[in-house]
């Protein structure tokens, strides 16, 4: 069994002081700073998230925002399409709840863009429910400290309820997450720090190293970024969020030079509904 207790009072110790870490955040804050922190390091949410709140404190000041003044202000966390879906999600929260974020985990399920790990996340970290919360680092610290296995599979359903088992509560859930954050990290485990070392089954299975099949496979699932569409989509969206106006298409063209790969960028924009193309043949952020 992990030494739970051991992690509380680590976690006691170390947690980082991240602005919706606070007794007075609302069940938004932590909503908007759950979709924030997907894929993104928390040290860029922080200061986002921080000017979101201030400027859209409830679901319905940010469902009012138009789309355009949302992405704005996503600027360049990345995966933009998460700001529509929480555009979406907000007005949502207004229509069906009166502008109140549910505490039920299948209401918050059912809202547009949020998914398993953020309705969960909300219910746990700011209802104080006793759900699990599986992210990225949960499941690395029990694969390895539970299961005894370095690398994990895919995500499982069989996973959350192994993380109800080991959980305690809520704070035990945010350790987790925090353990894997800052000691038990995807390549390098701090295990001489760590303070569920004693329990550990992969310290008491004596550390097996993954096979280098298992690694290689490991890292192709890591995104890469450079080179990608992804990256040209993060400069067209540049262009476009820092214009008043809509934009020849020459403008957009200086950013990369393959052509190809360019339109393919431009065009899963305009598909996914982060850029509109005008008559003229212009490009502007939707309204
Ligand atoms: S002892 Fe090492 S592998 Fe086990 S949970 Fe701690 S950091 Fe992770």
């Amino acid at each position: 069994m992990i030494d739970t207790a051991a992690l509380l009072i680590w976690f006691d110790l170390n947690e980082r002081p991240l602005p919706w870490r606070n007794k007075t955040t609302s069940a938004w804050g932590i909503l908007i700073s759950e979709v924030m922190s997907q894929q993104t390091p928390v040290a860029r949410v922080a200061p986002q998230w921080q000017e979101w709140i201030e400027r859209w404190p409830t679901p319905a000041d940010f469902a009012k925002a138009s789309k355009a003044e949302v992405l704005r202000a996503w600027g360049k966390l990345g995966y933009p399409r998460r700001a529509l879906r929480l555009h979406e999600c907000a007005q949502a929260i207004v229509k069906r709840h009166d502008g109140a974020v549910p505490s039920d985990v299948d209401e918050l399920l059912a809202l547009p863009g949020i998914g398993a790990y953020t309705a969960r996340a909300v219910a746990c970290f700011h209802f104080q429910q006793n759900v699990p919360v599986v992210d990225t680092n949960v499941r690395r610290v029990c694969g390895r400290a539970v299961t005894g296995q370095f690398l994990q599979p895919q995500p499982s359903a069989k996973e959350l309820g192994q993380v109800a088992e080991v959980t305690t509560g809520p704070r035990c859930s945010a350790a987790f997450m925090e353990l894997g954050a800052l000691v038990c990290t995807a390549k390098s485990p701090k295990c001489d720090i760590c303070p569920i070392r004693r329990t550990c089954q992969w310290q008491k299975l004596g550390c097996p190293q993954p096979s280098e099949e298992d690694l290689s496979k490991a890292k192709k699932r890591v995104q890469k970024f450079t080179g990608t569409d992804r990256q040209v989509r993060g400069l067209l969206m540049d262009v476009l969020r820092a214009a008043d106006d809509p934009v020849e298409k020459s403008q957009l063209d200086v950013v990369w030079p393959d052509a190809a790969q360019r339109s393919r960028a431009l065009f899963s924009l305009v598909e996914d509904g982060l850029a509109v193309q005008t008559d003229a043949g212009k490009f502007h952020l939707p309204q």
